[in-house]
Formats: structure tokens, sequence, C-alpha cells
């Protein structure tokens, strides 16, 4: 049977150059791996103006319910600096039990494990009692529109639904069954204006100097603390990100002062009731009349960034105890269930079913010399191997 080395599988996928938003040959390298396996193969191309195209990947097994999904992404980060690299980033060489190459964690590596843990189970069981599908899109490490959100949607139109989705990101900071993510942060990034009066610095009276308000807008946007975090999250965050006038010289007043933030929010939050919040606040300190004496609030605009990542938790214990039993199982950790670290592509999955993330080891991840243990790879096809069976059982049962 073909396809059951999760070695082999990341050494054809790392040939293939495939940089957002490039499809580089890893498509195809999938569609030749999953289709003697049984699996539907279906090639999506997504368009949209001021974009490139992207290619993405549907395949299924089976037609008949409980339906698992594996999404991911053959997509990877430009190599950088190809000459600082020991191993070339397209050549998948192995040194010291270490595979190399762009990608390897980040995540073809995932790909290639699942796809070896789907042909052993099918060389040992046949095709499961149900079906298993995989989503792949080429825009995830790019802008994200032509990917997994324009899939499921296509995906879903022709009638295709799911009862539980595993993406295969890194998800494990140190060592091979540390963390399952079982949520994410939401996050939201904010740009605001101060509209003051450009003068001398010498006759203040005759301006309005924005910054006196900025400065006061941004204190005001970080503290107090915006909560203390939740059972499942740490403690939102806001971080301003950038500060401009526009202004070099030290006897002006500037006309305007810029600033930019985001925060990544908990789910004491929603995007909305966080924007709220936000904006009583820039109200707040834009009224301060300590600041600028006898004079009427500043005037401010702000505008947010146009799609916010709502924070999402999944609850679903057919999902996340047959996963973080398989990892149990195999290496004998107990894994954390987390929902730290940034975005992903499951923000966009969680509206159709439960989701819950798991992967390699993300340490080299969009480095130079990115590059996973041979060892990790196995061992990670063997959890979702059993990842695979407990799930169909506890969803049949
Ligand atoms: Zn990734």
């Amino acid at each position: 049977m073909s396809a059951t080395d999760p070695v082999e599988n990341l050494a054809t996928l790392i040939r293939c150059p495939s940089v957002t938003p490039s499809e580089g040959g890893a498509l195809s390298a999938l569609d030749a791996m999953l289709t003697p396996l049984g699996f539907a193969v279906e090639r999506v191309t997504a368009t949209e103006a001021g974009t490139p195209d992207i290619e993405n990947l549907y395949a299924r097994l089976g037609t008949s319910g409980p339906h698992l999904m594996f999404a991911g992404h053959t997509d990877v980060v430009p190599v950088g600096d190809a000459a600082a690299w020991s191993h070339p980033p397209f050549a998948a060489e192995i040194e010291g039990g270490e595979l190399f190459g762009r990608g390897a964690v980040d995540m073809k590596g995932g790909i290639a494990c699942f796809i070896a843990a789907v042909a052993r189970h099918v060389e040992k069981h046949s095709a499961p009692q149900g079906s298993i599908s995989f989503l792949i899109t080429g825009d995830e490490e790019g802008p994200a529109i032509n990917g997994t959100v324009k899939l499921l949607e296509w995906a879903a139109e022709k009638g295709e639904r799911w009862d539980a989705c595993l993406v295969g990101e890194p998800t494990n900071p140190d060592k091979l069954g540390d963390m399952i993510k079982i949520g994410r942060r939401g996050s939201v990034s904010g740009f605001v204006t101060v509209h003051g009066v450009q003068g001398h610095v010498a006759y203040p009276h005759l301006a309005d100097n924005p910054l006196r308000t900025a400065t006061a807008m941004m204190q005001a946007l970080m503290s107090p603390r915006l909560d203390e975090g939740t059972e499942n999250f740490p403690p939102s965050n806001l971080e301003v990100t950038g500060i401009d006038t526009g202004n070099t010289a030290t006897n002006v007043i500037p006309a305007k002062a810029k600033f930019a933030f985001n925060v990544r929010f908990n789910d004491l939050w929603s995007a909305e009731s966080l924007q709220a919040e936000l904006i009583r606040r820039l109200d707040t300190a834009a009224a301060d009349e300590n600041l600028r004496p006898g004079r009427a609030p500043m005037r401010y605009d702000i505008t947010w960034s146009e799609r916010p990542s709502h924070v999402f938790l999944t609850r679903n214990d057919a999902l996340v105890s047959s996963l973080s039993g398989a990892v149990e199982s195999v290496t004998g950790s107990t894994p954390k269930l987390s929902t730290t670290g940034g975005t992903s592509d499951a923000r966009f999955i969680k509206d159709y079913c439960p989701v819950v993330e798991f992967g390699l080891v993300g340490q080299t991840m969009h480095m130079v010399d990115e590059r996973v243990a041979v060892a990790d790879l196995e061992t990670l096809t063997e959890i979702y191997g059993v990842f695979i069976e407990r799930w169909f059982a506890h969803a049949a049962a």
C-alpha cells in the first residue's frame, strides 16, 4: 500500500516549492497519494480581485457519516536567506535524525503524517465506517482570502457536512505530546487618528496638540487591564503597535497624531463588546479637561481591521478526548489543552463543526533550517492513527 510512510510523504511534499501563492506541485503530489487510497479528489481554484488566484484541494473517502475532516495548508513561507540554510530548503535531506526543509513542521509534516495514518487504517480495516476528508489550502501563510474560507463555502454549498475537524498545525512548544489547541483568542486591530491644530510650540494657545490626547488615549486603552483571564484563556492583552505624527521639528506642534493597536482577547468579550469598551475609554480620554483646560473634547476617528478574528473554545468530548487519549496512549504524557498563540484557519472552521489542532513541534517554523525529527513523524502518525480509530468508535457509539 502506498503513502504509509510519513517520511516519504513529507520528502515528496517538501520537494514541491509551494511558497504562497504558488501551488508548486504540492497539491498534485497530494492527489497522487490520496487517489490510490480511494479518495475522490477535487481541485478548487479561488479568485478575488486584487489577490493572486489560489489552488486548493478537497478530497473525501467514503460517502456516509460520521464525517471527520483533516484541515491544513501546503503553502509555505519564503525561505529567507537560502545560503544560510545548512541543507537546501526544498531538498528534504536527512541528517542526524532530522529532516530539513521549508514546511517540515509548518505544516507539510502534519499532512504527511495524517495521510500515512489514513493509509495504514485503510490497509488494516479497509475504508472507515463513515468518511474522512482533507481540506487543504494553498493560502494560509498569505492573505488567507482565497483559501480555507472559500473552500469551506464551496464544499458546504455542494452539501458537505462535517462532524469534527482536526487541524494539523504545529501545536507543541517543546516536544510531541505537549499541547493540543482547543480554541483561540480573538484578534482585533484599531487605527486611530487624533485631529489637532498645527502651530508654533511657543504659542500653544493658537494650536491644539493632538499628542496630549493621543498619549492619554493610549494609556486609557492599556489601563486598567481588560480582564484577569478565564478558566480556559489568558488575560486579554492590548499592545500599541505604532505612533506617528509625521513631524520631525521640535518647534512645531503637529496637526495630527496617529496610532495603531492590536488586542488579543478571551471569551469574556466579543469583537463588538470589546470595541464598545475601547471606544468608551477613548472618548473619556479625549474629553479629559485636565489635559486641555477649557477646550472641547479632542476630535478623533477610529477604523478597525476589516475582519476581526472571533474568539472560540471547542467543548466536544468525542473530539477532545479521542485526541488527548491518543496522545497519551502513544507518548505517555497528558497534553495541555490550550488556547494560546496566534490565530489559525481553525477560526473559520469552527463555524462549520467542532475543531481542535494538533501537529508537530513548532520550534523551527518559519526559520532558516526548518526541520523535524524523523522519529516525531512516526510518533505523530501513530497518534493520528489511534485518534482516527477512537474518534470513529466514539462517533459510532
Ligand atoms: Zn501553518
